[in-house]
Formats: C-alpha cells, structure tokens, sequence
C-alpha cells in the first residue's frame, strides 16, 4: 500500500473535519485514546462554561446558571443514551466504573439459596473483579468458590461458548467486558444476554471499550445493567464522571447503596428521612454530582451526536483495517503476533500486538512521537480514533514502527514498565 492510496481514505473520510476540534500536536501521533482522549474545543468550552456559572451565580448555579448544575447528570444520561441504545430514564452520568460495579451488585446481586455465585472472566481488568470479590466477601461468601473466571486458551482472548456452558441455576449474576481490554476482543452481548436470561442469571456489561467506539442496543438486547467510563473513547478528561445504564424493567427498584442523590428530583429538598428514590437511573447516583468532571461531556457528546455512532464505527474498522493490512505488509518479519480477533464483529476499536520486547519497543516509539500504550507483560495497544486521528497518521505510524524494528532502536531502552503504562 502507498501513501497515495492511503491520503485517498483520508479524502474520501466523511469525519476528517473532526480532527481540528481536538487539540494534536504536530509530529505527535496519538494512539492512545483508548486510555485517555484527547480535549476537544467544545469540551473545553462546556468546562469553562460551568466555571463561570459558578463566577457568576454561585450557589445559584444549581438551577440558574447557563447548565444548571441540578439537572446535568440526567442531561448527559440523555446525551448518552443514543450511543448504547438505551432509553434516556435508563442512563445516568455518575460514579466511576467501579464505584458503580458497587451500587449495581449492591442493587442486583442478591445470593438466595444455592443461587449465589457470580459469573465472570479471567481477563478483565483487575478493578472489576476486585469490586466482584469484595461484594462477594460482603456477603460472607468465598471468592475461591463463587467467582466463577472463565479462562483463556491463548492468553487474550474468551470463546462465547465456554462462557454460555458454564451458566447453571448456582450463578446469580454475570459481569463482563464487552470488548477486553487487553486484546480488543468483542463479545457478543445479545447471545450472551439471551444464554444467560434462559438461567434467570442478572446480565451487566462494562462498556469501557466499547462506549464512543462502536453502537450497542442495551435496551432492545436485554441487558440488566452496564457500567462505563468517559475517559476513554467519550474524551471526558482525566478522572471524568462515568455512567451507568439499568433496564426499564428494573427501574423503580430501591438503590443498593441510597444517598441524597438517589431521590426523586421534585422530593430531594423535603429532607425527609424516607427516600423517594426516582424512578429513572438517577435512582442509582449517591451523592453530590462532580461538575466540573463532567461538564465537559455535555460538549463532546455532542460531537458524538453530530458525527453519529455508526460513521464513527465504520471509520474505526477501516482504521484499524489498515493498521492490521500494514503491520502484516511491513512487519511480518519482526517477531510480532496479533492478539485481536481480525473479524470486524468481533474486535473493538484497538488493535493488540504482542512482542516480547513490547515494554522497550512502546518507549523507542514514544521517542518518535508515537503515543502506544503498554499492557503487562507483552502487549501493545495501539488505538487509531475515528475523531482525531487520520488514515495517513496510520500509516505513518507503521512507518515509524519498521525502522525502529529495522535499526533495533528499542534496545536503547530498557524493557520493563514505567509507573504508568
Ligand atoms: C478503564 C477501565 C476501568 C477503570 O475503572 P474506573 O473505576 O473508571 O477507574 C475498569 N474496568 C475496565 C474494564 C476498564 O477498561
């Protein structure tokens, strides 16, 4: 493949005008944003506006400022809903990932005879199955025997079938990713909703991966509850307000773990001692929303919305399309193997390469201006994003790739982890 080829897809690229609402920098090729997006100017903006909503109206701002403060948690919920397929009461801008893995097990997972055990994978990311374990130790109940971690056979990816053969009437509830975040792998979330259903097993899914990278049908799939971060694809900035998506079906249900937050919008200033949760996922909120770490989303889902989901998607799979077609033209002799699945219904928005000098490899990149991100012990991840990055800064980056192989730049580095990965 040439370079002429490649400026082509970028000529033809319906949401390469998204790419200067991002703040790059030149000679920097960011393929990170599966860790952290970058800041978009409307984001920035949205910040700043609720900044001086508080310069301007102080405790006022709650109601009268140009976003009231009161009412951005369910404004952002609605702004979400159309990237999951979720009905806008069911969505819910709050908590973190694992905070809300807490309040949904504290809301669904409820051990009742010998259905008591909670069904979840080997590879996820250790935050999740840590909140598993100690919901299950709150229980009085033991990690070692109701944990059920389906396994690998080849270290990054799950088969749906292990995962479908090992639901019985034991299991309470499942967790799992809907695209791994080490490999990419995306897991059928429909299949495994209905498998699961067909036991009465309670269905959550941690949309960290996948929200602001691919369309998802929560509502029309079943799905009890999902989780997710905006960090992410959804470009909240760091430590920005996650979200949380619970099924029509469910809501009216009291929260596992209540607070202020949790009532009825109209009742919460009755300061009664009775909650009145609301009827909507804002049931599931705790305490004081955090503004100014998710003000900026109100203007980067807005991108989302203008850009659509589905383009988004198709951009992302020719993307990484590409990346995969050129790592297989110039690097086949380089030791690299593949750990994402290669199918398009079955990867995310990231592709995974597995080296065993990946540690040293991600730093001799770096140095180049090509930001990867490193996953113990071996893997690089390298996530070309629809919004802001182009089909030729793939190419470069496979570019740039080769002649650290080809010199053996990386071994100017030591191959171990930094602080951060
Ligand atoms: C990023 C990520 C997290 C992080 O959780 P926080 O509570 O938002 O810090 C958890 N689980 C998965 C699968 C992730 O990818």
């Amino acid at each position: 493949m040439k370079r002429e080829d490649v400026k082509k897809l970028d000529q033809l690229d319906e949401l390469h005008q998204y790419k200067e609402e991002f703040y790059t920098h030149p000679g920097i090729y960011y393929m990170d944003g599966n860790s952290l997006g970058l800041l978009s100017k409307r984001a920035e903006q949205t910040l700043l506006t609720s900044l001086n909503d508080w310069k301007q109206h102080g405790i006022e701002g709650w109601t009268d400022g140009q976003q009231p403060w009161y009412y951005m948690s369910e404004q952002i919920g609605e702004q979400t809903a159309p990237l999951i397929g979720a009905k806008a009461h069911e969505v819910i801008n709050t908590g973190s990932i694992t905070t809300n893995i807490h309040q949904l097990l504290a809301t669904f997972y409820k051990p009742k005879g010998s259905r008591t055990k909670i069904l979840a994978d080997a590879l996820n990311f250790p935050s999740d199955i840590y909140a598993l374990k100690s919901q299950l130790e709150l229980h009085n109940l033991n990690p070692a025997d109701h944990l059920i971690q389906i396994t690998s056979e080849d270290g990054y990816t799950i088969q749906e079938e292990d995962i479908i053969e090992a639901m019985n009437n034991d299991i309470a509830l499942l967790l799992l990713p809907s695209v791994l975040y080490r490999s990419g792998q995306l897991l059928d979330i429909e299949r495994i909703t209905k498998a699961a259903h067909q036991h009465n097993i309670i269905v959550g899914f941690d949309l960290a991966h996948s929200i602001g990278a691919l369309p998802h049908h929560l509502h029309e799939w079943d799905v009890d509850f999902a989780v997710w971060c905006t960090y992410k694809y959804l470009n909240s900035g760091p430590g920005g307000v996650g979200g949380l998506f619970v099924h029509e079906n469910h809501l009216g249900r009291k929260p596992g773990l209540a607070g202020w937050f949790s009532s009825s919008k109209e009742k919460q200033f009755d300061m009664e001692h009775e909650l009145t949760p609301a009827d909507s996922a804002g049931a599931f909120q705790i305490g004081t929303p955090h503004i100014l770490s998710s003000a900026p989303l109100l203007g980067s889902l807005e991108i989302f919305h203008e850009a659509g989901i589905e383009k988004i998607r198709n951009k992302s799979l020719q993307l990484t399309q590409l990346l995969m077609d050129l790592i297989k033209e110039h690097l086949t002799s380089y030791d690299f193997r593949m750990a994402n699945p290669i199918e398009n219904h079955r990867r995310g928005g990231h592709v995974s390469l597995v080296h065993p000098e990946a540690a040293s490899i991600c730093k001799a990149l770096k140095h180049e201006g090509v930001i990867p991100d490193f996953r113990d012990p071996n893997v690089i991840r390298l996530a070309p994003i629809a919004l802001y990055v182009s089909f030729e800064d793939v190419y470069d980056v496979v570019l740039k790739l080769k002649d650290i192989m080809e010199n053996k730049k990386q071994q100017q580095y030591s191959n171990q982890r930094g602080t951060i990965a």
